[in-house]
C-alpha cells in the first residue's frame, strides 16, 4: 500500500474540515490546543514508519489512554481476564463517555471499558495487579514507541483532579456497589494520570502496533494471546468512539480509540496501527479532522476490516 500518498490524501481532506467542532474545553490546559493542528502517521507490522504535518507533535493522549490500561489489565491478569470481564461489560453504551445513567439499574457493572465508568473499573484493577496503573501504561508506551521522554503532564492531571467531580461521582457510585478494590482516591489518581499523558501520532502508532501484530510487542515477545488481542478490536470497534462508534465503524471501517485531546488510534490488524489527531471535537467527543482522514485512508484504500 502506498501508504506516503494515502497520508497526503488524508491531510488534505481532514484540513478541509477547517472550522467545524471544538476544541475542549473542560479544562484550561485542553483549551489552549492549536485548533488547526493536524498530524498523522502509520507503523506498519513490517516495521516501516510513516507520517504527515504535526504527527511528531505532543498532544493529551486523554481516552486513547484506556486501549492500553485494558491490555495491560488483561494480559497481567492470571484468570484469561475473567475476573476483569466481571467487573465491567463489553456492549456499546449508546450513551457519552462521561455518562452515568446506566450505572444505576446496571448495579455498578459500567457497560464497557471504555466509557469513563468502565475505565475506572479497568484501572483499579490494573492498580491491584501492577501497585502502580498510570505507571505501568507509561512503562509500556515508553518502551513500545522507544521515547523515554513521553510522561504525564502534570499540568493536566492537576486540572483533570481540579474539575473531576463527574468522575469522582462514577468511582463513588461504582464502589458503592462493591466494584472497585482500591480506594476512590487511588483510582481517580491514576485514571488521571494515564489520561494526561502526552504522547505524539509517532507515539501511539508505534505503541499500538502490538493489536495490528496480534499480541505481539515491538521486541517480538508476546503480550497477549492472539484470540485476547481479537477480543479488544472488537471491543475497540463497537465501544470504542462511544456513542458513534457505529458512525465510526460505518465510515471508517476499522478498530479505534478516540480521546478528548483530538486523537484517535485505530487498528488495521495483520497490517498496520494508523493514528490521526486534530484537535476539533465533534458532539460524540471525536475528533472531526481525525475521524475525516481515517475515512478517507480507508476508503481511498479500500482497507478496512470488512
Ligand atoms: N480525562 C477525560 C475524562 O475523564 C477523558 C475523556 C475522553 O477522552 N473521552 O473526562
Amino acid at each position: 500500500m502506498d501508504y506516503p500518498v494515502l497520508l497526503e490524501a488524508a491531510e488534505a481532506a481532514a484540513r478541509a474540515t477547517t472550522g467545524r467542532g471544538h476544541v475542549a474545553d473542560y479544562i484550561p490546559a485542553l483549551a489552549e490546543a492549536d485548533p488547526e493542528a493536524f498530524g498523522m502517521a502509520v507503523a506498519t507490522v513490517d516495521g516501516e514508519l510513516y507520517g504527515v504535518g504535526d504527527w511528531e507533535q505532543p498532544f493529551s493522549v486523554q481516552s486513547v489512554s484506556k486501549l492500553f490500561s485494558l491490555a495491560l489489565a488483561l494480559a497481567y491478569s492470571s484468570d484469561g481476564g475473567e475476573e476483569l470481564w466481571r467487573g465491567v461489560g463489553r456492549e456499546p453504551s449508546g450513551n457519552p463517555f462521561n455518562s452515568l445513567v446506566q450505572l444505576e439499574t446496571e448495579h455498578g457493572i459500567p457497560r464497557n471499558p471504555f466509557i469513563n465508568a468502565g475505565a475506572l473499573v479497568v484501572t483499579d484493577r490494573l492498580q491491584s495487579l501492577t501497585g502502580d496503573a498510570s505507571g505501568a501504561v507509561r512503562e509500556f508506551l515508553r518502551r513500545e514507541s522507544g521515547n523515554p521522554l513521553l510522561d504525564t503532564d502534570p499540568v493536566v492531571a492537576a486540572s483533570e483532579a481540579a474539575h473531576g467531580h463527574r468522575n469522582a461521582a462514577l468511582a463513588h457510585f461504582i464502589a458503592s456497589h462493591g466494584n472497585l478494590q482500591n480506594p476512590v482516591e487511588t483510582v481517580l489518581e491514576h485514571y488521571y494520570a494515564h489520561c494526561a499523558i502526552a504522547t505524539s501520532c509517532r507515539d501511539l502508532v508505534l505503541a499500538g502496533a502490538f493489536l495490528a501484530r496480534y499480541g505481539v510487542r515491538t521486541d517480538g515477545t508476546r503480550l497477549m494471546t492472539r484470540s485476547e488481542a481479537k477480543r479488544i478490536n472488537a471491543v475497540l470497534l463497537t465501544c470504542g468512539t462511544y456513542d458513534a462508534a457505529g458512525e465510526f465503524a460505518f465510515r471508517v471501517g476499522l478498530p479505534g480509540k478516540s480521546g478528548v485531546g483530538g486523537g484517535v488510534l485505530a487498528i488495521l490488524p495483520g497490517r498496520a496501527a494508523i493514528c490521526a489527531w486534530g484537535p476539533r471535537l465533534d458532539q460524540a467527543g471525536n475528533s472531526v479532522a481525525a475521524v475525516t482522514a481515517l475515512d478517507t485512508l480507508t476508503t481511498l484504500s479500500g482497507c478496512s476490516v470488512f
